[in-house]
């Protein structure tokens, strides 16, 4: 097991990302807990796996790029829209943020809430609810990553964004491929950055 972390973080270190506040969380958090037993000898590899529903947990590199995006620091609060595994969300919690979590398939909602729940994370909270409208109570947020792509960003998430806050977001077709955009709030207007060609499954 540890090899295959190792191996992972090596992998991610590679493709240039050698943050040890990600690298540590990533190190941290056991990614075999977040996917199917039956899967779990695969859990370390750098790509996406299917986690049920059609939905998939993220490769670990695209997880360190979004969570470094972010610019976060400790205490800060993050909008998650896509649950998911809860993997992501556990990802951040580690680091030390307030986590706000949205999933919209209610099976998922219910599998990740339980494995976080179990696995101890108390300031991660999951809600199951449409991305699309964001959570508006602990607006706003420092950061707010998507890991599902809309078509266009919702102005919701935007309105939810602190001022100097971070969006980090794919989006584009429904079928093909996306850009991941890193969008900043600054005085209220909206500075974009191109972090480049993914691939996530579709918002709802
Ligand atoms: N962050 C996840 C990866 C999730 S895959 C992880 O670490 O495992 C994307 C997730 O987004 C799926 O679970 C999907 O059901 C969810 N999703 C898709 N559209 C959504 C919407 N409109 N609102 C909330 N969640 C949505």
């Amino acid at each position: 097991m540890k090899d295959e972390v190792t191996a992972m973080l090596d992998l991610i270190r590679a493709r240039g990302i050698c943050d040890p506040a990600v690298l540590g969380a990533l190190e941290r958090v056991p990614r075999r807990h977040f996917v199917p037993p039956d899967l779990d000898r695969r859990a370390c590899g750098d790509y996406p796996l299917p986690i049920g529903h059609g939905q998939t947990i993220s490769q670990p590199y695209i997880v360190a790029l979004m969570t470094l995006a972010l610019e976060l620091e400790r205490g800060d609060r993050v909008l998650e829209i896509g649950t998911g595994s809860g993997y992501q969300a556990a990802i951040l919690a580690e680091m030390g943020m307030e986590v706000y979590t949205l999933e919209v398939v209610p099976a998922l909602y219910e599998e990740a809430q339980a494995r976080l729940v179990a696995l101890g994370y108390t300031q991660i909270h999951c809600r199951l609810g449409d991305g699309h409208a964001g959570w508006l109570e602990y607006a706003p947020y420092q950061g707010i990553i998507a890991t599902a792509a809309p078509e266009e960003i919702p102005p919701s998430l935007v309105e939810q964004l602190a001022e100097g806050g971070r969006l980090i977001i794919p989006v584009g077709p429904r079928n093909g491929y996306q850009t991941l955009w890193k969008v900043i709030k600054v005085a209220g207007r909206l500075v974009k950055i191109d972090l480049g060609g993914v691939a996530f499954v579709p918002f709802v």
